[in-house]
């Protein structure tokens, strides 16, 4: 399936992406940030949730959840997760360090109320349990409300 966003082109395997996430573990972690996403994610905008979908990933069992920021009303979340198949194409901007290795800049885009970006690096890929070959790594940027009661850790 082509998927093409402003900034990127995507070969996905829906199949093979829906089927990995099927029988994936739901995502854990014992941080209270971690703990108010698993109890809120089910809040996501509709348009996330369908964009997901879309792709064939279920939000409850990513790679990784990272707490960006929190005040008292919503933590802002830094989110990995594999898809099957590969990018075609991107935007990324090729650079050069002073010593003249290449790099690139990474290109993100605002999709489904969701700042993303794609890559195919694997020296940077987050452990995803037996994902299948080939893959590339999505990388999405949420908000959600603070459902847990308990908040003293908050800073
Ligand atoms: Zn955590």
């Amino acid at each position: 399936m082509r998927i093409k966003t402003s900034k990127y082109i995507l070969e996905v395997d829906y199949e093979k992406t829906k089927e990995y996430y099927t029988n994936a573990q739901q995502y854990e972690c014992e941080c209270i940030y971690c703990k108010n996403y698993i109890a809120a994610a089910s809040g996501l905008p509709k348009e996330t949730k369908e964009f997901l979908e879309i792709l064939g990933i279920d939000y409850m069992k990513i790679a990784l959840v990272s707490k960006l920021y929190a005040d008292e009303n919503k933590v802002s979340y830094d989110c990995y997760c594999r898809i099957a198949g590969w990018i075609m194409s991107n935007h990324a901007v090729e650079k050069r360090t002073q010593d003249n290795r290449v790099y690139y800049v990474r290109v993100v885009e605002e999709i489904a109320e969701m700042g993303i970006f794609f890559h195919d690096d694997r020296n940077i890929f987050y452990d995803c349990h037996d994902f299948p070959d080939p893959c590339f790594e999505m990388n999405f940027k949420v908000f959600l409300p603070w459902k847990l009661e308990k908040r003293e850790e908050l800073q």
